[in-house]
């Protein structure tokens, strides 16, 4: 469903990605790990172009995202992206957080974006906060809201970043439970997360990255039990 090739991106003369290859099948759950700074964000950044990569392809559903002329707005609306810090608009309730851009983009009905929300806010477990102001939230909660929200768009692909590093402990397990029922729904997910119990039990496949590069690309089993790149096994050693 993605097809990344010899993906680079630079920023001035700093090369923070560098010829990127894979590529993510359809109902695919890829976790990515990395030190800090290793370029996860900019990697999920260029899948929604957020960020314009510097050189190589990625295609989605075969078409070329990065192609001059892919129509930019048509692509971002197949992909959902939930970000550390949730990003809710704080002048919206929660049931108007999600219904806002499935109205204006997508110009459902009121009526209609209504019924996909709360059927969206009943499946994150928050039917009871629909009218509620973000600020009245906890950080999980705000969380949920943003994954129902980018759900309401009715993406094919779901990005993380990094979805619950700004949470409370005891929050996390809320939001990784959300994610974890989108994956078995069969959601095509890339989560960014240093969450490793998460990635052995939930994801298909882990991408770790170092330094822009993607020095490993296996099965969660193999990636932790087995790492092939001193690389991934120092990085292991100093976070299990
Ligand atoms: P990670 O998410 O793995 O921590 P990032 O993708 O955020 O890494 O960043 C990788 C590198 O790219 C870092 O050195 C960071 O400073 C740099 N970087 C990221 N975004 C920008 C930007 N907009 N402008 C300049 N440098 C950036
Ligand atoms: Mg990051």
């Amino acid at each position: 469903m993605i097809n990344v090739e010899h993906l680079s991106k630079s920023f001035g003369d700093n090369e923070v990605l560098s010829q990127i290859t894979t590529s993510i099948k359809k109902g695919e759950v890829v976790t990515v790990i990395g030190p800090s700074g290793s370029g996860k964000s900019t990697f999920l950044r260029c899948m929604n172009l957020l960020e314009t990569p510097s050189g190589g392809e990625i295609t989605i559903d075969q078409a070329a995202i990065t192609a001059k002329d892919a129509p930019v707005s048509q692509i971002r609306e197949k992909i959902g992206m939930v970000f550390q810090h949730f990003h809710l608009f704080p002048h919206l309730t929660v049931l108007e957080n999600i219904t806002y851009a499935p109205t204006k983009v997508k110009k459902l009905s009121k009526n209609e974006a209504d019924t996909i929300a709360h059927g969206l806010l009943k499946k994150v477990g928050l039917s009871d906060k629909a009218d509620a102001y973000p600020n009245r939230l906890s950080g999980g909660q705000k969380q949920r809201v943003a994954i129902a929200r980018a759900l309401a768009m009715d993406p094919e692909i779901m990005l993380f970043d990094e979805p619950t590093s700004a949470l409370d402990p005891e929050m996390v397990k809320e939001v990784l439970d959300v994610m974890k029922g989108l994956a078995e729904s069969g959601m095509t997910m890339v989560i960014v997360t240093h969450e490793m119990g998460f990635a052995k039990e939930v994801s298909d496949r882990v991408l770790f990255l170092d330094e822009g590069k993607l020095v490993e690309d296996a099965p969660p089993v193999e990636f932790f039990t087995a790492p092939k790149s001193v690389r991934a096994k120092e990085f292991l050693d100093k976070i299990l």
